[in-house]
């Protein structure tokens, strides 16, 4: 059994309105032991440089009660989730931003995502504009492959082909021209140490699949990938290790023995 859910949200990210409290409630419910906050930072947000950022200092000393106050039932960790930019404008101070956040707090646990490109967030349908689905795709995963080679202090890759979810319908993606941007980002993050996380997000909204999709977890386990990190990406207290289940059987299948959790920026890993 999967112990711990170590991608979620409460109302610190702009698009949840979840209370932390609560969170970790549903998480007792669940049987977990081990939890993690890891809220958006979005440096730079495309439309609205506000949004998806919040006050570290509130941040951390709201989740140091809460850590206080579970102690004993709940072991509470206090991540983030940071949003890695490829824009020529935008790396500099994105990545001034981060080190010093990073230098300032020491959360046990730091995902980067790659959420945005070329200035705007894909979930909007105007990024498809002009662009097929496997062109979109590709484009993407090209900046997500930038991202993780050129940015530090993050422990694992959030959600890898997070744009599979919205793809418009009536796109079709053809996967062959996606491999060797996937095959260079799965060696990138094995030479460099970055871990794979599976988020099982997708799978409540409607997209069959965990992110990554179990393919691109078996050519990481096939090329000695051995740093697996789960998430929900919970915005709301229902979806706390949602799907988790799933998630455990596809890496059992593959052969997985067991996954981590992270404490102070270092892992420590746990059977299933
Ligand atoms: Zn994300
Ligand atoms: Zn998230």
């Amino acid at each position: 059994m999967i112990i711990a859910d170590m991608h979620t949200h409460t109302h610190f990210s702009s698009d949840s309105q979840a209370s932390p409290d609560a969170m970790l409630e549903s998480a007792a419910a669940h049987g977990l032991t081990t939890y993690c906050f890891t809220d958006h930072m979005d440096y730079l947000y495309p439309m609205d440089n506000s949004k998806f950022v919040f006050d570290p200092e509130t941040y951390w000393a709201t989740m140091s009660e809460l850590r206080e106050k579970w102690r004993g039932r709940i072991d509470v960790k206090i991540g983030v989730e940071l949003g890695l930019r490829d824009e020529a404008d935008t790396v500099s101070p994105v990545e001034a931003y981060y080190e010093k956040l990073l230098a300032k707090y020491p959360f046990d646990f730091v995902i980067g995502s790659t959420h945005c490109v070329d200035h705007i967030d894909p979930y909007y349908p105007s990024y498809w504009e002009g662009k097929s689905g496997t062109k979109g795709m590709l484009h993407y995963l090209e900046s997500e492959l930038w991202n993780l080679e050129h940015y530090n202090g993050f422990h694992v890759c959030g959600h890898l082909d997070y744009l599979m979810r919205y793809v418009p319908k009536g796109k079709r993606v053809h996967e062959l021209p996606l491999w060797p941007v996937l095959d260079e980002i799965l060696h990138v993050l094995v030479r460099r140490g970055i871990g794979l996380e599976i988020n099982t997000g997708a799978l409540r909204r409607g997209y069959p699949k965990t992110n990554p999709a179990e393919v691109i977890v078996v050519r990481y386990h096939d090329i000695g990938g051995d740093l697996i990190t789960i998430g929900s990406d919970a915005h709301y207290a229902e979806h706390v290790a949602a799907d988790f289940d799933r998630a455990e059987a596809m890496l059992r299948k593959i052969g997985y023995k067991e996954y981590a959790t992270f404490s102070g920026g270092k892992p420590e890993f746990h059977k299933f």
